[in-house]
């Protein structure tokens, strides 16, 4: 199928034991990032597994998928929308608490970042528990609009976070542990 490549994107990602607390196995992008040639293939080849999907908008969620999704949103002529952390965004917003493999958190999202109806493509750098993810789309939701697909540069399948995102017909992910 024409899968030979000249580099495999996990050869550019990085393992760090125990951080940020003892016992996670972080899994560092930073040195995928700075290679030019990984980079462009990591955004090249999430939108394409999102080109059929006519996606309006490219929501990203804080902090690291703020990295992929606009350079996936510029290749599918979208817009990009961000999901953030508690407090970041200034107008009214729409909420969702969740839990991360390393404690809980929250997101927000404008209320009219989206319309109702758009067609919208959720990517982040990585799916763990798949708590996050599954907090942003239903985010997206709430406003009215609807995820075509969720896309990851790097799932971690042990900690099987895809079941929290079944309904999803479109869960990519580039790299798999
Ligand atoms: P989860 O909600 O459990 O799917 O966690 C996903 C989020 O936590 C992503 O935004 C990741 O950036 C971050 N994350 C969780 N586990 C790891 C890990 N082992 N290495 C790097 N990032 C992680």
């Amino acid at each position: 199928m024409g899968s030979e490549r000249p580099f495999g994107l996990k050869d550019w990602i990085r393992e760090v034991p125990d951080f940020p607390k003892p016992g996670i196995l972080f899994k560092d992008i930073t040195t995928l990032l700075k290679e030019p040639a990984a980079l462009r293939e990591t955004a090249d080849r999430l939108a394409e597994r999102f080109a059929d999907r006519r996606i309006d908008q490219v929501v990203g969620i804080e902090a690291r998928g703020f990295i992929f999704a606009p350079l996936v949103a510029v290749r599918l002529n979208a817009g990009f929308v961000p999901v953030r952390k508690p407090g970041k965004l200034p107008a009214e917003t729409a909420a969702r608490s969740y839990e991360l493999e390393y404690g809980t958190d929250a997101l927000e999202l404008h209320v009219d970042g989206l319309a109702p109806g758009d067609r919208v493509a959720l990517v982040d750098d990585l799916l763990a528990t798949g708590g996050t993810a599954r907090a942003a789309a239903d985010l997206v939701d709430s406003v009215g609009a609807r995820v075509e697909a969720i896309g990851f540069v790097v799932e971690l399948t042990y900690l099987e976070g895809r079941r929290r995102l079944e309904g999803y017909d479109v869960v990519e992910s580039l790299v798999r542990y």
